[in-house]
């Protein structure tokens, strides 16, 4: 019986790439183990397959009975509705330890850096395990887009180190500008639904007894929201009645300036202000040097709802 390693819901290039890298790892340490996906692939991801002759994960929704590792979350919000009937037997990941629970020993590699891969990386070097030059560009690519070409405060030395090694196995010089030809890629949002867009890169968490939806779009030049905001928002309230949420955030991510513009659909957008001391100006502000949802939003938000 195969083990199954997936990313979260709604899968970004960390969590497509993670599942490759770390079944390639597992299959090398004897384990057979199979990369799955719980969603689409998004345009940046395509980018880094087809750059590398990579394969696209089989969809896989449901994992009852089965075995898993699961890459890049640990949050029971952004699994399978039926992972507790899987057995975890390990978890990647690079964010804050979530509510999934499980009921037999498990392997578990979270750290505080900048991506998922990064911590594959240090298991392959803990394991003596040489990475193909195929996934170390994948792997690279994976760090690129998580750290946002090393911008985020969430990047630290081990990922950088880690990119440079990388790019060394994967015969990459200019790094860089391939991180930037990626964003290029992802910036694009013609053809795109204001739903495609919102939900791109969206996650939900409950505060108190608020939930909250909080999307982001990381784009080299804001103008491209220009003609399309009025529809944002119109998409933003509709998303939240359906879902039941308390507010819903848009974070449009300029790469180059380092910052982000949020877009502010809220029962109550005091709680938003007094979260980041702000005014909100048609229920938008612009935060200079805010390029983390995860370490320069959620936990100011989390407070405000307690
Ligand atoms: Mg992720
Ligand atoms: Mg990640
Ligand atoms: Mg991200």
């Amino acid at each position: 019986m195969s083990t199954y390693i997936f990313g979260h819901t709604n899968p970004d290039s960390d969590s497509i790439i993670g599942a490759i890298s770390l079944a390639y790892l597992k299959n090398q340490l004897g384990e057979d183990c199979v990369a799955t996906r719980q969603g689409n692939i998004s345009a940046e991801t395509q980018f880094i397959l087809n750059k590398f002759g990579g394969q696209t994960p089989e969809l896989k929704t449901s994992y009852a009975g089965e075995n898993v590792y699961i890459v890049d979350f640990s949050d029971k919000a952004q699994a399978p509705k039926d992972i507790m009937e899987a057995t975890i037997l390990g978890i990647y990941d690079h964010h804050k330890l979530g509510d999934l629970t499980t009921n037999t020993p498990l392997e578990c590699w979270i750290r505080p850096i900048g991506c998922s891969n990064t911590v594959i990386k240090e298991a392959y070097d803990y394991y003596g395990v040489e990475i193909p030059k195929d996934i170390a560009g994948m792997m690279l690519c994976a760090i690129l887009s998580d750290t946002v070409i090393f911008k985020s405060p969430t990047c630290t030395k081990i990922d950088t180190k880690a990119a440079k090694e990388l790019a060394k196995i994967a015969e990459i010089e200019d790094y860089k500008d391939l991180g930037m030809e990626m964003f290029i890629v992802k910036s694009a949002v013609a053809g795109a639904t204001s739903r495609d867009l919102i939900t791109r890169d969206y996650k939900e968490f409950d505060m108190g007894s608020s939930r909250i939806g909080v999307g982001q779009l990381e784009v080299v030049d804001l103008n491209v929201f220009d003609n399309i905001k009025n529809d944002l928002f119109k998409d933003m309230r509709k998303l939240k009645q359906e879902s039941g949420l308390h507010s819903t955030i848009l974070l449009l991510t300029d790469i180059i300036k380092e910052g982000s513009q949020l877009l502010i659909v809220s029962d109550d957008e005091s709680k938003i202000e007094n979260a980041f001391d702000v005014k909100l100006e048609n229920s938008q502000i612009w935060l200079d040097g805010v390029l983390s949802r995860k370490k320069q939003i959620i936990p100011f938000l989390q407070p405000q709802f307690q």
